[in-house]
């Protein structure tokens, strides 16, 4: 039986308590899980691609079943490459379905059958998303009911 490893792609700018809710559901379906920040050179992000690795590190580092990688270019390319052969993805609410299935489905094609497996979102965590959590820090708000404990947000 080949080891079941899903990547987790995403932005995580930064990374929320809903992400960590998602691995830790996750982590019993799989061998191993890449929690991997996908790289777009045309993307503006609020915080390094350093410090976003380093957060993700921290908040994982006690399960040795994760881990914390980036990629650029398609990830359907980087889970081939790491030998990968499923994603792992969160739904929220009826945007997300509608994205995320069409994404899916392009990656089943240039990804040669990999799957993405889906977990519906908690309640508790449905209304969390990083945008929002950028939004609050932008502002000036605390953000820290939103992010696990380990990410500090420096101060302005
Ligand atoms: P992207 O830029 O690819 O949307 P994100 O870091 O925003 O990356 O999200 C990565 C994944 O985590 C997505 O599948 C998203 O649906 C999921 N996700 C984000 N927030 C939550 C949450 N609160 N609960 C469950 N899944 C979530």
């Amino acid at each position: 039986m080949p080891q079941k490893i899903a990547v987790f792609p995403g932005s995580f700018d930064p990374i929320t308590t809903g992400h960590v809710d998602l691995v830790e559901r996750a982590l019993p379906l799989f061998d191993k899980i890449i929690v991997a920040i996908g790289v777009n050179t045309q993307k503006q992000y609020l915080f390094s691609l350093e410090q976003r690795i380093q957060w993700l590190e921290d908040v994982f580092a006690h399960e040795d079943r994760i881990a914390v990688d980036y990629f650029e270019n398609l990830t359907a390319h980087y889970c081939t490459r790491i030998g990968a052969n499923f994603l792992l993805r969160g739904l929220r609410n009826a945007s997300d379905f509608d994205y995320e299935k069409t994404i899916s489905q392009l990656n089943h094609i240039v990804g040669n059958g990999i799957e993405t497996i889906f977990l519906i979102s908690q309640p508790a965590y449905s209304h969390i998303s990083s945008t929002i959590v950028r939004e609050i820090i932008k502002g000036g708000g605390d953000a820290s009911p939103f992010i696990p404990g380990q990410v500090i947000i420096p101060a302005k």
